[in-house]
Order: C-alpha cells, then structure tokens, then sequence
C-alpha cells in the first residue's frame, strides 16, 4: 500500500455509507462516488428505488450500526424515528400464526429507507477524510497491466467528462446488480459461483397520515405470507407521524398483476377497522411497486484467483428476499467483517474479507431461502432438510401463539437480536412437537397451487 493510502467506494447507499465509515479509520482518503445527487436527503432517490418501500431494521443490524456510527440511533430518534418495542408493541405473524405479544427486549427504530440512509450519510460524510463525488458514475476500473492490483476507477462526470480516480482499495457497493463480476472477467479473473434463487416476489406500496393509534399500541403489524396464501401485507409506523402500507405477494400473487392489487391486499389482510381508515386517508404519494425476481448471492470466498484492491459489498455481494429485513443488517454485518479484516495485516485482503463477511451473512441467506422454500409459488426441487425444517417451524410458530416465551424466543431469532441457532434448542424442540398437531398439511412441497385467501 502507498504511504497515503487511498480508498474509493462506488455507491453512496447503506452499504457504500457503512463500508466509508470504517476505511476512514485505515485510509489517509476515502471518496465516495454517487451516481445520484444527494442532496435532497430523506427523499427516494432513482438509485434506490426501493426506498419506497417498507424497511423493517432488524435488532442487530441497528445494533452493529450503532457501533459503527456512533449515534446514529440518537439521530434517529431525535429526527422523528418511531421507538418500538418488537413484538409488545408489534402485531406478527409468520407462517399463519401470530406471536404472542409480550415484551421481549427488543428496541428497534421504525423509519423510512431514505430517512435511515440521511442520518448514517450526514455522520459519515462529516467525517474529515471522507468525500462524496455525486452526480458521479463508476464506469470501469483501472488495474496494474498484470492485472493483479486495482489502481483506482474511472468515472463519469456530472459535466459529461471523464475522470481516473486513484485508489489501493475500491469496495463497489453499487447494489444488487453489481459490477464486479463483469471487471474481474476483464482482468482474466473468474467470475464467482452464485447461489440464485428465484423467487419473483412484488411488493407494492404506499405512504399515508394515519392516526397515531390506527393499530392501537401497536406500530408495526406483519402478516407475512405463507403457503397456502401467497400474499401479505406490512404496516409501519414512520418519521414524523407518516405511515407505510405495503402489500406483498409471489408469483402471479404479486400485488398489480393479474388483478390481485394493492387496494385488495389491504381489504383482505388488514386487522378489522383498519383498511376502513387506511382507505379514507390522505394518501402522501402514488402506489409504487417493486418486482423483486431473485434472490443472490456471490460466493467470491471460493475465488483463489482474484486481484488486489477490489471488494463487492453489500447488497452487491449478497441480496435477499426483502420480506424478511435483512438487507441493512447484511451490509453492518459485512462493515464489521471489514474492520475485523483491516485490523488483521497479511496479503489477499479481499479474500480475507469475503470468508469473513461470508460467515457473518450465512444466517440471514439461510433463513431466508429456507422459508422460501416453503412456498409452492418458487419453483425448484427443495433440499432434503427443508420438510423437516417447515414442520418444526410450523410447530413453533403454533406454539408461540399462546406460549410467550416461545414468543419471545422467536422474535429475538427471527430479528437477530439473538443467534439464529438458539431456536434449535431442546426445550422449543418438544414445543414444537407438543404443538405439531395444531398445524393444518396445507399443500405439498412440490410447487403445486393450493387456492388461499388472495385467489379469487
Ligand atoms: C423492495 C425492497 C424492500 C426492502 N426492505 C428491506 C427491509 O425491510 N430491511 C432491510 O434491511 N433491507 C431491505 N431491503 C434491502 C436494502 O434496501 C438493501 O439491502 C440495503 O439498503 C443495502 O443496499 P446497498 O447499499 O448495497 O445497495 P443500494 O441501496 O442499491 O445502493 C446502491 C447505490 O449505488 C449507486 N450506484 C449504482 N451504480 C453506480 C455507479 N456505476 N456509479 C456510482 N454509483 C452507483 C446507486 O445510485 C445507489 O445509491 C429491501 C430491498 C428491496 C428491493
């Protein structure tokens, strides 16, 4: 490395933003580069349309970005982010069961993406080596002619130029789509092996002014789908008495196709009194949607050949079906794995990162494709676990419906304010057999269609 070493990320989301606040304790410079201007914040901007749609953060990615940017959950919550209890204040229901509410110590913001994403950039960009090159776009990298070290980035300017920017490290967090299998094609280096689920899931959703207490004293209500009925529905409390309605759905059960739309999600889902109010609201915006076809991930820990200064981060690394709120948390997990790693010296930075980052988000990947396995609507065989795993999920989700510590359990696995793991404990395993004959055989496994609650 330079004496002054220089890093650059590409992408100014929630993981670019994170990755620049941890080089900043190891770079003399770290630049960001942004193809969208940033300064209308709080505001959905065209890099990132799904800022318009519910972002649930999970106990430990509000936890870990915290540690990373110091008070961040202050800003938060002095901004007009809503405090809230996860599940004594929260109404959820997973798999066609709905936790017993009971406080269960889990203290998680409730807040809109790009007002999340305003308060981690306004404590990052302040930092004093770090700077934002917006209306800027990445283009191509530059290399050694061996193409074993990354030398910086060329990029677009906002004037229509061209410019080199200098780097030893470029972290590309440029999301989902990514760049960098296509750069280290380039330079001779192998793609990395992916793991692709599809899923075709469509979220469609809308802002409104509700009453404080349109659920009661609860803030967050999640009925998530399940088989048998693939569609659902999300209502969360806002910033500064705003509201999100989003409704869900897989396949053709995908809100605004085939005519199962957002207006008859809300009227089927949600709790009695509810869409009456939602429906005679003032409505802040139009319905967005979002199709989301695939989950990925990119195991680039399995690459040996791979150059010098060049990570992916974020969702560009790894995305995940949203429903279950593990993106932001994904990317805090891997700023972690990045400090860890910079503190460490050796060779093969990137690769050090990725078997670090790739243990820190097996979790999330795995619940998520394991509970979309579950739906018939997402094609595929299933591996041999998945029949074991739906019925003792199942149980114990029949079980936390009346049992609060069952409850309470769940929902710390589930938001990761607890390991993943702890579900699989003696205890909750005889909980779930206890109750496995509260579970009615909805379908088989075998990706056939049963007719739920969103057929007409
Ligand atoms: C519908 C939906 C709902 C979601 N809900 C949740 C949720 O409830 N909870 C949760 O934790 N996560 C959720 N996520 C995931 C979450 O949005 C992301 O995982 C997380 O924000 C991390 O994203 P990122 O920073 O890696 O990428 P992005 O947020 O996609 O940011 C990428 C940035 O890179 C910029 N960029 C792209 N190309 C270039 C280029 N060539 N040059 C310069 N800049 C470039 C873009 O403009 C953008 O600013 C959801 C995602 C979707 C799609």
């Amino acid at each position: 490395m330079n004496a002054n070493p220089e890093a650059v990320v590409i992408g100014a989301g929630i993981g670019g933003l994170l990755a620049a606040s941890v080089l900043a304790d190891f770079y003399d410079t770290v630049t960001i580069i942004e193809r969208d201007r940033m300064n209308l914040p709080d505001h959905v901007r065209p890099g990132v349309p799904q800022g318009s749609h519910i972002h649930g953060l999970l106990a430990q990615g509000h936890q870990v970005i915290e540690d990373l940017v110091p008070g961040f959950d202050e800003d938060l919550l002095t901004g007009g982010a809503v405090p809230v209890e996860f599940l004594s204040e929260t109404r959820v229901s997973y798999q066609g069961y709905t936790l017993l509410q009971s406080p269960a110590d889990i203290h998680v913001p409730f807040a809109s993406r790009p007002f999340i994403e305003a308060r981690i950039a306004q404590k990052v960009l302040a930092l004093p080596n770090v700077r934002l090159l917006d209306g800027h776009t990445a283009q191509t990298l530059t290399a050694t002619p061996r193409g074993d070290q990354v030398t910086g980035i060329q990029v677009n300017t906002p004037d229509g130029g061209c410019a080199d920017v200098p780097a030893d490290l470029v972290v590309a967090a440029p999301g989902k789509a990514g760049h960098v299998p296509a750069w280290l094609h380039r330079l001779g280096c192998p793609r990395p092996p992916e793991s692709r689920m599809r899923i075709d899931v469509g979220y469609s959703s809308r802002h409104y002014k509700l009453p404080a207490d349109v659920l009661g004293k609860d803030r967050f209500f999640f009925d998530g789908p399940h088989a048998g009925r693939p569609c659902g529905l999300m209502i969360g409390a806002q910033e500064n008495g705003t509201w999100v309605v989003t409704a869900c759905g897989y396949g053709a059960h995908a809100p605004d196709r085939n005519g199962h739309d957002f207006r008859d999600v809300v009227a089927r889902l949600a709790p009695s009194g509810v869409a009456e109010c939602i429906a005679s609201s003032p409505a802040l915006d139009d319905i967005h949607t979002f199709g989301f076809p695939v989950s990925v991930r990119r195991h680039y820990e399995r690459v040996n050949r791979m150059p010098e200064g060049l990570m992916a981060f974020g969702d560009a690394l790894c995305s995940y079906n949203p429903i279950y709120g593990g993106g932001m948390t994904s990317a805090a997990l891997q700023a972690r794995a990045l400090a860890l790693t910079l503190e460490e010296t050796g060779p093969r930075l990137p690769h050090r990162f990725y078997r670090r980052a790739a243990s820190s988000i097996t979790p999330l990947w795995t619940l998520s494709t394991t509970v979309d396995h579950l739906m018939p609507e997402v094609p595929g065989r299933r591996p041999c676990y998945v029949k074991v795993a739906e019925s003792f999920l199942k149980g114990l989700m029949a079980a936390a419906e009346h049992d609060a510590e069952t409850a309470r359990t769940v929902a710390r696995a589930l938001t990761f304010a607890a390991p993943l793991t702890r579900l699989i404990h003696p205890t909750l395993l005889a909980r779930a057999l206890h109750h496995r004959h509260d579970v009615p055989d909805l379908r088989p496994l075998n990706g056939g269609h049963v007719a739920g609650a969103c057929d007409d």
